[in-house]
């Protein structure tokens, strides 16, 4: 789950981070009454899961409250990166004399948290990575000890050697960014700019977290940090439904279950040349309903131009599927064609009902694969 920046900034300063005051507004106009009430010059931030807000335009300065409601305007109802801004965060500006970064992610190899720090903040990380992957300092957190104080400090003197005051100040800030990652149950943390201001304090003013799914259940109070207007609305009905959808750049619609076959499925799209439009994994057990809500959110991108069902029948019974196919295409007319292989679990009795419909069904995963790719080219 994505989280928006004034909220981790929040989960921040309950870990005791320091990070500039701000509040959100949703109109100009109380844009402005928040800037009056900072007293201060302030800046205007998009609200939305997006990272690069500063290029597209969403990072305004503003010197008074009546440029703060102007700059609000402009950036409320702005689209970056296909989401719309529905609220700003509007904060006192700081005067930045250096832009560090620091993150922390899980890392699934190692099976432990990394942090990492850049003396060169305030670009894209991948973009340091790519051009000066020297200057990208890591340390691998022990689960079973934590992160220790030498580690902190380790990073901390990478960032600003030479310099015990702010090092000691970092050595803090990396610690509290990994309290706020177990206390969260955040599975990626980043802090892009952290920022030295003229006097020399160092502060958080941008925040980036992602919570793992996994994490909320028992973490209610997060859970309900959840925007749903905020998320891309084929993903919420996704999760609604149960399922598993992440939309991607390609074009081969995918419907499959199980994770591990909807990987392989990905695998098999783009060894045949193709490129899969979703990742969407309907679940162990399935029912016809299920199969529908999937054919509604495969059909609703625009980009898919073949559609592809992978079924093997375990748990999920493929005659389920197949009455889901049969049902889903009498509600919604299939501008694209459909490919279907499915094997398993009743798998004569779901070719049966797919042919009394008037569609055909293969077995063998690879040429429904390679016939799904060919169909995507047409
Ligand atoms: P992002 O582009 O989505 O990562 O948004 P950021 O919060 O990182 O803001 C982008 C850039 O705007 C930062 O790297 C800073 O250079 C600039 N910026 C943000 N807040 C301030 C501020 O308070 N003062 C100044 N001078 N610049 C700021
Ligand atoms: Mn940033």
């Amino acid at each position: 789950m994505n989280i928006h920046e004034y909220q981790a900034r929040e989960i921040f300063r309950q870990h005791g981070m320091p990070v500039p005051p701000g509040e959100v507004a949703t109109t100009p106009e109380e844009a402005e009454k928040i800037a009056k009430t900072l007293g201060t010059g302030v800046v205007v931030k998009a609200q939305v899961h997006a990272g690069g807000r500063g290029k597209a335009g969403g990072v305004k300065l503003a010197a008074t409250p009546a440029e703060a409601r102007e700059a609000a305007g402009k950036i409320l109802g702005m689209q970056i990166k296909g989401l719309t801004v529905t609220k700003v965060l509007v904060s006192p500006v700081e005067e930045i004399e250096h832009e560090a970064y620091v993150g922390a992610i899980v890392d699934r190899a190692n099976g432990a948290v990394v942090l990492m720090a850049s003396p060169e903040g305030g670009i894209d990380i991948e973009e340091v990575a790519a051009k000066t992957p020297e200057l990208i300092f890591k340390e691998t957190v022990d689960p079973r000890y934590g992160l220790l104080p030498h580690q902190a400090s380790r990073l901390a003197y990478k960032l600003y050697a030479g310099d015990p005051g702010r090092a000691r100040q970092a050595a803090d800030i990396i610690t509290k960014l990994y309290a706020s990652m177990l206390g969260a149950g955040a599975s990626l943390l980043e802090i892009n700019p952290l920022i030295t201001t003229k006097s020399g304090e160092l502060k958080a003013i941008d925040a980036k977290m992602n919570i793992d799914d996994n994490e909320l259940f028992r973490r209610t109070t997060i859970a309900e940090l959840r925007d749903v207007e905020a998320e891309a609305p084929e993903e919420v009905k996704a999760r609604a439904q149960g399922l598993t959808y992440i939309k991607l750049d390609g074009n081969v619609g995918c419907c499959v279950n199980g994770a591990g076959l909807a990987m392989a499925t990905m695998d098999l799209v783009k060894y045949y040349g193709g490129e899969p439009a979703n990742f969407l994994d309907i679940g162990g057990s399935s029912s016809p309903e299920k199969v529908v809500t999937a054919i509604e959110i495969i059909t609703s991108d625009a980009a898919v131009q073949s559609i592809l069902f992978n079924i093997f029948g375990g748990i999920t019974r493929c005659d389920d599927v197949a009455n889901g196919i049969v049902e889903a295409t009498k509600e919604i007319e299939l501008k694209v064609p459909i490919t279907i292989r499915l094997t398993g679990t009743n798998e004569d009795e779901a070719v049966k009902i797919l042919e009394d419909a008037g569609f055909s069904a293969m077995t063998d995963m690879d040429e429904a694969v390679q016939k799904a790719v060919e169909l995507a080219k047409n």
